[in-house]
């Protein structure tokens, strides 16, 4: 029996699956296949950017293949640097290429659209012949190749359970192995789904999933240990809605309590079992339950920042600094808890750490199109993150999004101010990154920063990008081809709107391009050509004689 997995990638509030990432979905429907019988050999992984390239190998095997399984999902669209998600075109070409099972599944469930601000379509019967999960994709992959089953219609759609996912993430880690990036590949962990809130936000996804299922502490280590062994060095705990509220309890209000020793546990149990991880981000944070709960929130927050590796990013769902959306969409906080959030997190975390970048910032989303938005709340967000700014706080990042409409939730069908407020959400949007965004970056790393392990992804033209691995990485572009895949520190020389620019460290003077010497901190163009005209410099002595650049000394390397 063989087995295809297509990654079409997913993207949602509370789980990435884009390159660098590999999501849990990937791995749990390896390991119910693994589960069922299915040879490691015999299933096929690839991501829907390898399909694209390969017209042969790849190809075939879907023809050959008794199931072919399309993983995709983006209930939060954003732009990658180096991916593109499937489109509908694809999955019904791939699906029209083989007479096997066919199985398409993940949050299309919920509808599909590739751009924020567009309600998803939520019809897809019209585009495919395959068998579309309405609940989990693992399940459905699991019943239809285990149970003797006539045909994909006789199958029940169902969500999985804790224990099942607790046998298929273990016996699905040797997936990570196919990853076109391993062993460059970040593992996105789930701890939990569904909201613990008793109301939930007008325009989330999250409530279809139920109340929140934490997974056993020991289910999670022993999933890390399993992919650890299999090589993974890059770790995010990524697959909840708010970490701080993982193992919370319930005691009638509507933000559940946290659990520091669960918090503790987990992170221990952790480096117990990865002591060579390179990488242990989380993602979301909710701030209301920081601003509820400060001072358990505070222990979390300690506890994460003495296990975790630095870079990391607490996403806190803003949303919206008007009162009047908070109320009209049940929205998690109101300004000043935010305030108080972004506070706790920059007393425990704003500290740099080995890497170059702070050990723990808070980052903030932003939806607008959500009922009782008007123009006044454009000026309130904006006045919110300039109060934050001038406070001296750090936000790590500022994400602005128009809300996507899914059937199901309440804000489905009245996202009319979509449209309403375009001209005024694209001028406010461009306000922030240069207000706001810049002058936060120059602070959190200013020029002359180096950067530790950046890895080089993509060569366009005479420019490199490149990222540290990490929860939201800052893109970074380095002037000058690198080594595809390779590690470099960098040091920070000039700084866009989100995005920097920065020359290998130490920067081997001597045989450097001129187009990296003239961005070495205070040098420009006519610097750099007289520097390049003395080239080769013998040593520090010789480098001072002929430039008097002292002060470029401890970014350059002689030899
Ligand atoms: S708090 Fe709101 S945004 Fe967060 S998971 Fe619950 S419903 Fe969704």
């Amino acid at each position: 029996m063989k087995a295809i997995i297509i990654d079409g990638y997913v993207d949602e509030p509370a789980c990435f699956g884009v390159p660098p990432y590999i999501s849990p979905y990937i791995r749990y429907i390896a390991g119910a296949l693994r589960e069922n019988g299915f040879q490691e050999e015999n299933i096929h992984y690839f991501t829907i950017d390898d399909l694209r390239k390969d017209l042969d190998y790849a190809p075939r095997l879907i023809r050959r293949a008794d199931i072919t399984i399309v993983l995709s999902g983006m209930t939060v669209p954003g732009k990658y640097l180096r991916s593109t998600p499937i489109n509908l075109g694809e999955i019904q070409s791939i699906f029209s290429a083989t007479n096997g099972i066919k199985v398409l599944g993940g949050p299309i469930r919920l509808g599909f659209s590739l751009e924020g601000g567009k309600a998803a379509q939520s019809n897809l019967t019209d585009s495919t012949d395959a068998c579309i999960c309405s609940k989990d994709i693992e399940a459905f992959v699991a019943d239809i190749t285990g149970k003797n089953t006539e045909s994909p219609e006789d199958v029940e759609h169902r969500f999985r359970s804790v224990e099942e996912i607790r046998r298929w993430s273990n016996k699905g880690s040797f997936i990570i192995k196919k990853h076109p990036d391993y062993p460059n590949v970040m593992c996105e962990i789930e701890t939990y789904r569904g909201c613990g809130r008793k109301h939930h936000c007008s325009f989330c996804t999250e409530p279809s999933y139920g109340e929140s299922d934490y997974r056993p502490i020991m289910d999670v280590v022993s999933e890390v240990s399993e992919l650890y062994k299999n090589g993974a060095r890059f770790f995010r705990i990524g697959r909840q809605p708010d970490i701080l509220s993982y193992q919370a309890k319930d005691k009638g209000g509507n933000t559940p309590e946290p659990d520091p020793e669960a918090i503790l546990s987990l992170y221990r149990g952790i480096r117990n079992v990865a002591p060579e991880l390179k990488v242990l981000h989380m993602d979301n944070a909710n701030p209301g339950t920081i601003a509820n709960y400060p001072e358990l929130s505070r222990e979390i927050l300690k506890t994460i920042v003495k296990y975790h590796t630095p870079g990391d990013i607490a996403a806190l769902g803003m949303e919206s600094a008007d009162p009047e959306v908070v109320r009209a969409n049940g929205l998690k906080a109101f300004q000043d808890e935010i305030f108080e959030a972004i506070s706790i997190i920059n007393e425990i975390g704003r500290n740099r750490g080995a890497n170059g970048m702070p050990e723990l910032l808070p980052g903030i989303n932003i939806v607008h199109g959500l009922m009782g938005e008007s123009k006044k709340t454009f000026q309130l967000n904006y006045e919110f993150l300039k109060r934050v700014f001038d406070s001296d706080l750090l936000l790590r990042r500022i994400n602005i999004r128009q809300v996507m409409a899914f059937p199901g939730t309440r804000i489905y069908g009245n996202d009319e101010l979509v449209k309403k407020h375009k001209q005024l959400f694209l001028k406010y949007k461009e306000m922030i990154r240069r207000d706001i965004d810049m002058p936060m970056l120059k602070k959190i790393i200013p020029s002359g920063t180096i950067l530790r392990d950046v890895m080089c992804e993509l060569n366009s033209d005479k420019l490199c990008f490149g990222r540290q691995m990490g929860s939201y990485p800052l893109l970074i572009g380095i002037p000058a081809n690198q080594k595809i895949g390779e590690y470099i520190d960098v040091t920070v020389t000039r700084h866009g709107h989100r995005s920097i620019t920065g020359v290998p460290y130490p920067l081997k003077i001597n045989t450097a391009p001129i187009s990296l010497i003239q961005e070495l901190p205070g040098i420009g163009k006519k610097q750099a050509t007289k520097i390049y005209k003395k080239l080769p410099f013998e040593n520090e002595e010789d480098f001072m004689n002929k430039t008097s650049k002292e002060e470029l000394l401890k970014y350059i390397d002689l030899s």
